[in-house]
């Protein structure tokens, strides 16, 4: 049956945050669980599951948001310290046109060893003064 409860008796993350499936953890406390993506874009890459289900970040809570941060900092210094990366990226995917795959939020800490490798990129395009303007107006208009 669709609906949320559905949707989090099927989220595969929510199985492995809360230990149902195991996993290798990197880091756990009350509220995440930190383990390796399985399609890792640099050596290390680590996803930081919050241990309650939240679709994506227009879902989170504020005490989870308040968090996740300090979680992704104290695993990116631990990546540099352990395995000898220079930076990391974080990265969270909203919706399935930026890329999310699993429906259950997650950072993505993605280590970088300065290799030249092309993780987090893109082509900068222009930025039209007067298309700003019109954006400007209309996403104030629409924040809750
Ligand atoms: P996203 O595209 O932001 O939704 O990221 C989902 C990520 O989860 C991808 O990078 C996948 O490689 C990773 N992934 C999917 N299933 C698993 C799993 N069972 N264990 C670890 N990583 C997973
Ligand atoms: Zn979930």
């Amino acid at each position: 049956m669709p609906g949320p409860e559905n949707e989090m008796e099927n989220c595969i993350f929510c199985k492995i945050a809360n230990g149902e499936i195991p996993s290798t953890t990197l880091y756990e406390d009350d509220m995440f669980r930190v383990i390796f993506d399985l399609g890792p874009a640099s050596k290390g890459h680590a996803l930081i599951l919050p241990k309650e289900h939240f679709a994506d970040v227009t879902e989170i809570s504020e005490e989870y948001a308040a968090k996740v941060l300090l979680v992704a900092a104290k695993i990116g210094k631990a990546m540099k310290k352990a395995l000898g990366c220079t930076g990391f990226n974080l990265v969270q995917n909203n919706g399935l046109s930026a890329g999310q795959t699993v429906f259950h939020f997650h950072m993505h800490v993605i280590p970088r060893y300065d290799d030249g490798s092309k993780i987090v990129a893109w082509d900068p395009g222009t930025l039209d003064p007067e298309e700003a303007k019109k954006m400007q107006k209309k996403i104030s208009e629409a924040l809750d």
